[in-house]
């Protein structure tokens, strides 16, 4: 079995923890197409949270209580860094996290890939799960508001998301080509899996590199997503922010009609929605989406198991 799934950071790690988890003890691949938007290079190294992010939550190094970073990190480099008055003072870099930055600025710099930089990164760890960032190019999220245009990462770690956001421009896109081995999963994949990731600034970059949108619709394999919406809300984070920004409005129906049916042209055959979002599943049905509802909470990894395993089942049903 092939699995592919397209993911941003966190959340998509929470996701992938689950994947991992119910197919545990088999022998399916498991490849993670990963949004770049949020990688910037800053004092001098080129930082990629959502690889990261995946990569120690799946090494089981991840800080939990924190919710990003590694366990057990210290910032002594940062505090020089801020002492030297370089680098973002708002934005921490872990000496832990740093060494991780470092390998990848070093592997960049003898002329690799991300993606190469990252299959030489993650092997260091067990990690169950292929790590591909959806392109080899620096392709940066950028956000337009009336206070200027700024990375994403200053709008969201330094602004909280609270600049109201005018557009998202993925900075570089129109020349980016996808990553070596990203046509070719979704291509011999037996299942796509969307993650319950942040629709516009995790899934839309990924989306967005010319190329990957193709494969997609090619694919033979059913496209199953996730809903990142529970009962209007986006559980963790400030994802709604984003939504509102596209005009979408934060509800599990709306983000599956922004991704949009195969059958017309969009992302889904299919999409799981919260026991709590049941109503929308014939409107969905009606679009061309066809829709189930079961618990969305990513607690821990057997429950995003059972998670999984409803996505697959319906994905694995007969077109509507
Ligand atoms: P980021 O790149 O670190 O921001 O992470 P992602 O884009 O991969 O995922 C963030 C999104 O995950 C948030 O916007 C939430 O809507 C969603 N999310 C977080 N926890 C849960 C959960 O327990 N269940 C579901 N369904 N979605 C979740
Ligand atoms: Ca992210």
């Amino acid at each position: 079995m092939k699995v592919v799934v397209l993911s941003g950071g966190v959340g998509g790690a929470r996701f992938l923890l689950g994947v991992r988890e119910h197919f545990a003890g088999t022998d399916a691949d498991i490849t993670a197409i990963v949004n770049v938007g949020d990688d910037m290079w800053l004092t001098g190294v080129r930082i990629a949270p959502d690889l990261d992010s995946i990569m120690y939550a799946l090494a089981g190094v991840n800080d939990t209580e924190r919710g990003w970073g590694r366990a057990g990190e210290t910032e002594r480099v940062s505090a020089e860094l801020r002492a030297y008055g370089v680098g973002w003072p708002w934005f921490t870099l872990g000496d832990l996290d740093l060494g991780t930055h470092l390998t990848r600025t070093h592997y960049l710099r003898e002329g690799l890939g991300l993606a190469e930089a990252t299959r030489r990164i993650t092997a260091r760890w067990p990690l169950g799960v292929r790590l591909l960032p959806s392109t080899d190019q620096e392709v940066e999220t950028h956000v337009h508001t009336a206070d200027g245009v700024m990375h994403f990462q200053e709008w969201w770690t330094r602004h909280r998301a609270a600049l109201p956001a005018l557009e998202f421009e993925y900075r570089g896109v129109v020349d980016a080509r996808p990553a070596p081995g990203v046509v070719e999963a979704i291509g011999a994949a037996d299942v796509i899996l969307v993650a319950p990731s942040n629709p516009v600034v995790s899934i839309g970059p990924i989306l967005a590199i010319p190329g990957i949108r193709a494969a997609l619709t090619a694919a033979a394999a059913p496209v199953v997503g996730v809903s990142p919406i529970i009962a209007g809300a986006v559980v963790r984070g400030m994802a709604d922010a984003c939504l509102t920004a596209i005009g979408v409005d934060t509800s599990a129906d709306a983000v599956a009609l922004h991704y949009g049916s195969r059958t017309n042209g969009g992302l889904l055959d299919a999409w799981l929605v919260d026991e709590t979002d049941s109503a929308g599943i014939p409107t969905l049905s009606a679009a061309g989406i066809r829709a189930a509802a079961v618990p969305l909470w990513m607690t821990d990894p057997a429950t995003t198991a059972a998670m999984v395993s409803a996505a697959l089942e319906l994905g694995a049903q007969p077109g509507s």
